[in-house]
């Protein structure tokens, strides 16, 4: 028979799959000698089966666990229901991966109307006992028996008032026992039964319950957002209790080993005296901040403080602690790594190699290169002068504006319309998860730094502020008030989740800087690294950003954006539009030293850097007005202006857009096609790069252009293209006298190409998947209407496990990438290759894109970093295949 139940002691942090992350600490924490409430865990196999026997809980399962609760009752010499000396245990999911708050937690299991009497005298305090019998009647309410807790809430606070009482430690013993009998009334209205006092019914209904929570929606919902396979199933941890609740020597806290929002080395946390487990995280009472700790409790404070450095040493990771003082006695309840900002996760990872905890490759893979994002996002401009409304807690950084909303549900309906939002709550609950993903920001205005809003924020890199308790939010009105000033739902304020301020209205924003840390991590980076980062770049503005972000190069510059200036777009139109070869010569030459100015520019800004230029690519229809908004104008001016020399040029503009008009433009007459049968447009742009660079030439800036031939399809097509390059290349180095090196190469984007790759590298220096078009030609899909119409639902029923547009299809499109490398090195060894397509930029892709030999990724030049880190970490954790790859390649 298959274990199914392991106590702390039988584990170890090894077997997350089967204990899941709490439970596997839980195992090691006792395994290495800390103060740890001993107890057990139900493994996520076990999940497994009670969803593959319809939900029951098998009886094997059963068995091991009464098994497992006999071994507890003995080495706590207390046993579960005994009314003299009862044990008490806590009910807690814990899935592989950390879900917080997402999934549910029972504590004071074996509460019932005998063991609340044991407690009493047990504790001699039958205030603590009566109001942990209430608490767990609530919680067990809640959660497995599924009865809404704003009842019990509601009755609590009925209770409160008719005795004139503000909070609950007024509450005496008596007065507990009678909200106990109310809140069981409440069970019976609801649940037509009494509530359970057989603590070993308890035990099992809760364990259930928990199983269940595996799959409830905002579980489901938090799994699809953080790609969290559905299969794993939950473990259950079954604990000892011990009491933060027992009066002024008691407490309970959570602890950061180093600030999670900053990376500061310093203990950060905090906790509440007398308090159970979840007021602290729950966000209703404000904590303390944990170094206040050490005037309080300066023993435990100690003792804590190096409990930290060692699970810190043990785990070499930033931990995230929960712990209890019991009447002056400290207990670990949990740790695991600690979710942080990507600042703070950088600080870490490289004070980490400072201290000599971790090395260098170890580090560079303890940043997660999607995080990079929010530290490449703007920040508020400070020349500019600030109101600050209000101030609360820096909970996760980041600058955002938005309007204002007070509830997940609007946040989410006005996201979907576009807008931007701010979500502003008293606290947020698991239940909000759907309005936070669809906020710009989070302000709240109760709760700590650890609360649910700042942890969650944090975790998806979203600016958060708690605890700003100048907010008098008005949830029924949907309006906050600070002082005098009103703000009402609908109005924009802006955020600095770095300095927890609030401001009314929309503030400008700088762009960002990348802080000492971060470049030295990324100098580690390119240090490992066994492949190139270049920039997708197409004017000297982004070449200039490229190159500051650390971009080895240019790998892709879309020269059709040159021509979209508005100065430039009537002069492009003038030549679409030309009816013979000498109109459209006399624009071209008009455009030449336009483009040859960008080309100069962006060579100057990449200081003698590859740059890759690929000629004309998208259909010419793309330069002219909208086909219907003319039709519009020529209809209005045939009544209007019937003779006019206006309703002409327009009647005229519309026959040509109207024969340019194409079916299906995707597939239609674009890339060297146009080359092919408008020749003059490509050697115009081959001539302007190659008199720019003739021209930096003479400023001693030695550049190689790479001209890029799009969308070829047969190699004839790359022939003829190859030529017309070489035959300008060689009138401007007649006509300059300047001598210069260039390459002629192509994308691969249509499967022909990389099916007749060997073919096609005949006639290439260079190779570059172009995967956007790739991915749209493999699949058959156009990515406009597959995104607008079907792509989202195929991913939500699974259909496609991602957008493949975002994630490169490795089995489909990459079996293309894989063959197009083959093919073409086949041909020529030494032929270069590189991918252009969105997916340079994303941390799967460009792993693939390693193990396939790719010479370079190229990517927006906001992506450079995390492509840098995402290539250094596809070559650290190759590197022992490293040969391997290489020659299968
Ligand atoms: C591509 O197709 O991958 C590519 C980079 O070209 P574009 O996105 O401009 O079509
Ligand atoms: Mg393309």
């Amino acid at each position: 028979m298959d274990k199914f139940v392991y106590l702390f002691h039988e584990g170890n942090g090894s077997m997350r799959d089967l204990l899941g992350g709490k439970g596997a600490n839980l195992a090691e924490m006792t395994r290495i000698g800390l103060p740890v409430p001993f107890g057990f865990t139900i493994t996520t196999q076990a999940c497994n089966a009670y969803y593959d026997a319809s939900k029951t809980i098998p009886t094997f399962v059963e068995e091991q666990t009464l098994e497992a609760l006999t071994c507890l009752e003995d080495k706590m010499d207390k046993k579960l229901g005994d009314p003299n000396n009862p044990l008490l245990v806590s009910v807690r999911s814990g899935s592989v991966f950390s879900m917080p708050g997402m999934m549910d937690t029972i504590l004071n299991l074996g509460m019932n109307d005998e063991t609340v009497i044991g407690m009493a005298k047990l504790t001699n305090n039958p205030r603590f006992a009566y109001d942990s019998y209430r608490r767990f009647i609530q919680m067990f309410s809640n959660v497995v028996l599924e009865i809404d807790t704003f009842y019990f809430e509601q009755f609590l606070e009925e209770t409160r008032e008719e005795k004139g009482y503000s909070s609950d430690p007024e509450l005496t013993s008596e007065d507990w026992q009678e909200v106990i009998s109310g809140y069981k009334a409440i069970v019976k209205k609801h649940t037509r039964k009494e509530f359970p006092q057989d603590p070993k019914v308890q035990l099992f209904l809760a364990i259930n319950a928990v199983f269940n929570s595996w799959n409830n929606q905002r579980a489901i919902v938090y799994r699809r957002l953080n790609k969290i396979p559905d299969h794993l199933g939950t473990a259950v941890n079954i604990q000892s209790m011990v009491f933060g609740n027992m009066g002024n020597d008691s407490g309970t806290g959570v602890a950061f080993t180093r600030n999670p929002s900053t990376g500061e080395h310093v203990l950060y946390g905090e906790y509440l005296i007398n308090a159970q487990g979840e007021d602290v995280v729950a966000g209703i009472r404000t904590p303390q901040p944990i170094a206040t700790l050490k005037d309080e409790m300066p023993g435990v404070f100690n003792q804590f403080s190096e409990i930290c450095k060692h699970l810190e040493q043990h785990y070499q990771e930033m931990q995230d602690i929960e712990f209890t003082v019991e009447r002056g006695k400290l207990f670990i309840l949990q740790t695991r790594n600690g979710k942080r900002t990507a600042q703070a996760a950088i600080r870490i990872a490289v004070e980490m190699v400072k201290e000599g905890i971790l090395d260098k490759k170890t580090a560079l893979l303890r940043v997660d290169p999607d995080q990079l994002n929010q530290l490449l996002h703007s920040r508020i401009d400070d020349k500019f002068e600030k109101r600050i409304l209000a101030k609360g807690l820096p909970a996760s950084p980041g600058a955002a504006t938005g309007q204002v909303v007070f509830d997940a549900d609007e946040a989410e309906s006005l996201s979907n319309d576009g807008k931007k939002v701010i979500l502003v709550r008293p606290e947020t609950t698991p239940d909000d998860i759907h309005g936070i993903v669809a906020s710009q920001a989070i302000v709240t205005s109760r709760g700590g730094m650890t609360s649910h809003a700042a942890v969650v924020a944090r975790g998806m890199g979203k600016a958060c502020i708690c605890g700003c308790e100048a907010l008098k939010i008005d949830l029924r009105t949907k309006q906050f008030t600070v002082g005098e000033t009103l703000v009402n739902y609908g109005d924009i304020i802006t955020i600095d989740g770095s300095t927890g301020e609030i401001m009314l209205g929309e503030i400008p924003m700088i762009d960002p800087e990348l802080s000492d840390e971060f470049q030295l991590l990324l100098a580690w980076a390119d240090q490992e690294r066994k492949i190139g980062v270049r920039a997708n770049a197409d004017n000297p503005e982004d070449a200039k950003k490229s190159f500051e972000f650390g971009a080895g190069g240019i790998g892709l510059c879309r020269t059709e954006h040159m021509f979209m200036d508005l100065k430039r777009i009537p002069i492009v139109q003038k030549m679409i539009l030309a009816d013979n070869y000498d109109e459209r010569m006399e624009a071209l030459d008009q455009l030449l030293p336009m483009q040859q100015g960008d080309f100069e520019g962006i060579f100057e800004a990449m200081q003698g850097f590859p740059v890759t230029i690929r000629l004309l690519d998208p259909p010419l229809h793309e330069f002219l007005p909208d086909k219907e908004e003319l039709l519009v104008e020529v209809a209005k001016l045939q009544i209007t202006d019937p003779q006019s020399f206006e309703l002409k040029r327009q009647e005229q503009l519309l026959k040509k857009i109207r024969q340019l008009d194409e079916f299906n433009p995707m597939l239609g007459h674009r890339g060297c096609r146009l080359g092919m049968i408008y020749p003059e447009i490509y050697e115009m742009q081959a001539k302007a790069i190659f008199y720019a660079a003739a021209k930096l030439a003479e400023k001693g800036i030695l550049v190689e252009p790479e001209i890029m031939i799009p969308l070829v399809g047969h190699v004839n097509e790359l022939k003829h293209m190859r030529q017309l390059v070489i035959s300008a290349a060689g009138k401007v180095q007649y006509e300059t006298g300047r001598m210069f090196d260039y390459t002629i190469g192509t994308m691969i984007e249509i499967p022909r190409a990389a099916l007749t790759a060997d073919q096609i590298a005949e006639e290439a220096d260079f190779f570059s998947f172009g995967t956007n078009d790739l991915t749209q030609t493999t699949f058959g899909y156009s990515r406009d209407d597959a995104e607008g119409k079907f792509l989202q639902a195929y991913i939500e029923n699974k259909v496609l496990p991602e957008n493949p547009f975002a994630v490169l299809d490795q089995e489909g499109v990459g079996k293309l990438v894989e063959m197009g490398v083959k093919l073409g090195r086949a041909t020529k060894p030494a032929l270069k290759t590189g991918i252009c397509g969105e997916h340079g930029g994303e941390k799967s892709s460009i792993d693939f894109c390693y193990r396939m030999g790719l010479d370079y990724v190229s990517c927006s030049p906001y992506r450079v970093p995390l492509a840098r880190l995402a290539a250094a970490q596809a070559t650290i954790r190759h590197e022992v295949n490293k040969q391997e790859i290489f020659t299968t390649a």
